[in-house]
């Protein structure tokens, strides 16, 4: 019998006791711990009815049991469907109808509202706290702790991961059991992971990132964790240096940069940071390095695409690129309009290939065919280009271009020019309806904190750096730009704030 996730990534590690996960209160949790705890939990998911195949949705805090959730599932061969832990009632009922969850797992805070969209939708509904209590964790307290693996492939179904809802209704991208192993593995090679190593964990888990990219890995390389319910920069600080590696979006390095305690000192032990999820900005990547002597190895991915570039471990960390494509991983840029591929340093729509690409959206026929080709390219909707050294830059995203007057405006170019303006923290460059242009340049800018940036002299700065189509036609003042979970910039929302800014 085997189960190839199951078997490479959890299975390997049972009965060992090699420390898996390290708590904030100073306890640790062994490979065969956390593998008993899933076996009791997939004796509870299968003994009340799911089949392999069968979808489990789980809104539910970051926990070491969240976790073993999730191996229970890929265990018992469900497919397994985190939730975003801010998603309200009402989006709930949308995922949780959507994806046909036979079951669902929540906070006990959320039972009483949920229980009547589960009832809706026929499923079970079990709860699970963020201290490990709930009726999930009673019923698999007296389960045996051993659980006969399920038969699967490579292609089986192991979870519906919904994207980030950046820019739309999220959409449950279905990854296989393949596309999973094979990212991870490459990954842990690519980055030098090994047992002796300690990943600093403070992403949530309900994401490719906190999910797939850093559990994953270190199941992979058989290191631990550091597992932090969030990020909290006390604790942080005081978890460093019993780390070698980080994962992080780029909030997290630049809330750290913030924190004079982050030395030198504090991060020589550290082996690896890696960043993702959101572009890292050129200039904290180079702060980083002045403070702390590290260069960030920031990498590039997706939900329906697990990791698809990184920069080297050995070579030239560039910033303001995303690296290479990984081993396995085809990349190129094609023209919008007529999918052809395009010479190296024009930009154009990226479009990626390989085992770590999923197999489609779920019930969304029409966008998976709009989206991933035949022949196996997925059009990613993010626009970039290869420079003369095979670096991947990503300029933005597709639904994020501005037209204005038939020219094509690149956000990142005038967002890194608004960037390196004095007082200016960070900026965000939208298009907004102009009766003349169709769309217009405005420019939103976060200033220093307390500095009151000069605008008129930005504007003249801008437009003296920039062609004149691309000037900036307004520049406004925000304390910060709105951003989602995972640090991501949301444009929709300030599109929206502004949109009649030129009315
Ligand atoms: P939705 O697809 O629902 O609008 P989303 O695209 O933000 O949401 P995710 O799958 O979580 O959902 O995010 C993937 C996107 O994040 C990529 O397409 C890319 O735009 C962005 N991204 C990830 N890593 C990087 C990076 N290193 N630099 C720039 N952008 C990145
Ligand atoms: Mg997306």
């Amino acid at each position: 019998m085997t189960n190839p996730l199951y078997d490479r990534f959890f299975g390997k590690h049972a009965g060992k006791d090699t420390p898996f996960l390290h708590l904030p209160d100073g306890t640790i949790l062994t490979h065969a711990d956390f593998l008993r705890t899933a076996a009791r939990i997939a004796h509870v998911l299968t003994g009340g009815g799911l089949q392999p195949g069968d979808r489990l949705a789980a809104q539910v805090q970051k926990s070491p049991t969240a976790l073993a959730l999730y191996a229970a599932c890929v265990q018992a061969g469900i497919v397994f469907l985190p939730l975003n832990t801010a998603y309200t009632v009402d989006e709930l009922s949308y995922f949780i109808e959507n994806s046909g969850a036979k079951t669902v797992i929540c906070d006990a805070g959320s039972q009483a509202l949920l229980a009547p969209v589960a009832a809706r939708s026929g499923a079970r509904l079990e709860t699970l706290n963020a201290d490990g209590s709930g009726t999930l964790s009673d019923l698999a307290d007296v389960m045996p702790a051993i659980y006969p693996t399920v038969e699967r492939t490579e292609d089986d179904l192991a979870a519906f991961l919904y994207t980030s809802g950046t820019t739309g209704r999220s959409k449950g991208a279905m990854l296989t059991q393949g596309n999973l192993l094979s990212n991870a593995v490459t990954l842990a090679a690519h980055w030098h992971f090994t047992p002796r190593d300690v990943l600093l964990h403070a992403l949530p888990i309900f994401h490719t990132h906190g999910l797939f990219v850093a559990t994953n890995v270190t199941l992979a390389a058989g290191s631990s964790m550091i597992f932090l319910p969030r990020f909290d920069q006390d604790a942080m600080i005081d978890w460093m240096p019993r780390a070698t590696t980080m994962m992080g979006v780029p909030t997290f390095y630049t809330r750290l940069l913030q924190d004079p305690r982050f030395t030198r000192e504090l991060t020589s032990h550290m082996r690896l940071f890696i960043s993702g999820s959101a572009p890292l900005l050129a200039d904290t990547h180079r702060e980083f390095e002045e403070r702390t002597g590290h260069r960030i190895l920031e990498r590039y991915g997706m939900t329906e695409t697990n990791m698809n570039t990184s920069n080297p471990y050995d070579g030239e960390r560039r910033a303001g690129t995303v690296g290479f494509p990984l081993p396995g991983v085809e990349l190129k840029i094609t023209d919008p309009d007529t999918g052809t591929t395009l010479p190296d340093g024009t930009v154009g729509q990226i479009e990626v290939r390989g085992p770590n690409v999923f197999k489609g959206y779920w019930q969304m026929p029409d966008k998976t065919a709009a989206e991933l080709r035949e022949d196996g390219f997925f059009i990613t909707g993010d626009l970039g280009k290869i420079d003369e050294d095979g670096y991947v830059h990503i300029v933005g995203r597709n639904k994020d271009l501005i037209i204005s007057g038939g020219y094509n405006i690149y956000p990142k170019e005038i967002e890194l020019v608004l960037d390196a303006q004095p007082g200016v923290s960070e900026s965000a460059v939208i298009g907004v309806p102009h009766a003349d242009f169709g769309e217009t340049v405005l420019g939103v800018l976060v200033p220093d904190p307390d500095v009151d940036p000069d605008l008129e002299a930005i504007l003249k700065a801008a437009g003296s750096s920039l062609a004149r189509f691309k000037h900036p036609r307004k520049l406004v003042l925000v304390d910060s730009l709105p951003r989602n979970t995972m640090g991501k910039v949301q444009k929709n929302v300030l599109r929206e704030r502004y949109k009649d800014a030129f009315a």
